[in-house]
């Protein structure tokens, strides 16, 4: 089976990890947690960074840190993780989906101000499949409204935005290291801030609001949703390749990009804006109006060729779980809802090879002939 990504741990990662054990420093403490997180908020221009254990709970805290009253609205892209949706109505929060672009799945930020009522608070921003957001016009908006920015960059290690780092975007950003992202330690997370209260917040919090002088009294209950240290040090492996990791897969999607080029029944990602490189997170094609098959079939037939592909995001507002409370009643948002019967994403990671691209765009191609 060619999967769509796969980690890849190199000597590098394993040095590091070999090294935490051997000095027996396991737990989400110490000096190599710290490490990991000053070499990620360096990465990302930013003055704190506190290590979670996956971006979806990075989500939850930055999402509570916030403070904001039950009933604010959130606006996020529909096309987005669970996660993101999930961690805005656990806080009390109402979720407010816009619809996405077509061409870069982002957020369309045309949609944004129409859907700004007076209870907004926040926009939470979601770098989807390997183009950042247009952040200079979300900012825009952003300021002439009063709204926080959120910024979910887990598909963005690496990536710039007009040579601004993702993760550097807004009051807060989280990330996730989760087994297909660009710097991975299988499972992980990061929640990024240049503000010293929201850092101090996350701290408390993920750690079961454990007081420094008295220890085991509690002023509230938080979490644990430590890190450990030895997945912190696989990520120092991993920063190390960070760069040679993220030249491949851009390798890989122009090789896609050529051989694909002429195959009129889809569409493929957009390679460069005027604000950044595609990092080719995944590689997601979508099939156009000139065929009428849909992205499960192609899946379908790909699989029997031993590839493997993935749907995309299914829209929030038309996630089960919401609509059987009763939310998003009648909500329409075209374009997520064509990109989720239309669209899908093909191997693309750090061992895909150039052999496996050509098998794979033969297929493609052989199915749509
Ligand atoms: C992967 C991902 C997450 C979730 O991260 P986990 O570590 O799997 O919880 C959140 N947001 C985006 C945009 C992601 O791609």
């Amino acid at each position: 089976m060619i999967f769509v990504s796969e980690p890849k741990i190199g000597k590098d990662e394993i040095k590091e990890v070999l090294k935490s054990i051997n000095d027996n420093w396991i737990s989400g403490e110490g000096k190599i947690v710290s490490k990991f997180e000053t070499k990620i908020a360096n990465l990302t221009n930013r003055k704190y960074a506190v290590s979670v254990s996956n971006g979806s709970v990075a989500l939850d805290l930055a999402i509570r840190s916030l403070k904001l009253k039950k009933g604010d609205e959130v606006i996020c892209s529909t096309l987005s993780i669970i996660s993101i949706s999930a961690a805005i109505y656990r806080s009390g929060l109402k979720i407010v989906p816009v619809d996405c672009d077509m061409r870069t799945f982002n957020i369309n930020v045309d949609q944004i101000e129409k859907n700004i009522t007076k209870k907004t608070k926040a926009i939470l921003v979601s770098h989807t499949y390997g183009l950042p957001c247009e952040m200079n016009k979300i900012i825009k908006i952003a300021k002439k409204y009063k709204l926080g920015i959120l910024e979910d960059a887990a598909e963005m290690h690496g990536q710039y935005y007009n040579k601004k780092p993702c993760g550097s975007f807004g009051k807060i950003s989280t990330l996730s290291f989760y087994a297909n992202k660009h710097i991975t330690t299988g499972e992980g997370g990061m929640i990024l801030t240049n503000n010293y209260g929201i850092y101090k917040y996350c701290l408390n919090y993920k750690n079961l609001c454990m007081k420094k002088n008295q220890r085991f009294r509690h002023d509230d209950l938080g979490w644990n949703y430590r890190m450990s240290s030895i997945l912190c040090a696989l990520g120092l492996g991993q920063i190390k390749n960070l760069r040679k990791n993220l030249t491949h897969k851009i390798n890989i999607g122009n090789h896609y990009n050529n051989l694909l080029k002429n195959n009129k029944y889809i569409n493929l990602p957009i390679h460069k804006t005027d604000y950044a490189t595609n990092n080719y997170w995944v590689y997601p094609i979508v099939i156009n109006n000139n065929s009428n098959k849909t992205s499960k079939q192609l899946a379908n037939f790909l699989v029997r060729k031993k590839i493997q592909t993935r749907p995309f995001f299914w829209p929030v507002h038309l996630q089960p779980v919401y609509l059987k409370k009763g939310m998003f009643k009648n909500k329409v948002l075209k374009n997520s809802e064509y990109l989720s019967k239309k669209g899908l994403y093909i191997p693309c990671g750090f061992t895909t090879s150039k052999s496996q691209v050509e098998y794979v765009c033969k297929m493609i191609n052989n199915f749509f002939e």
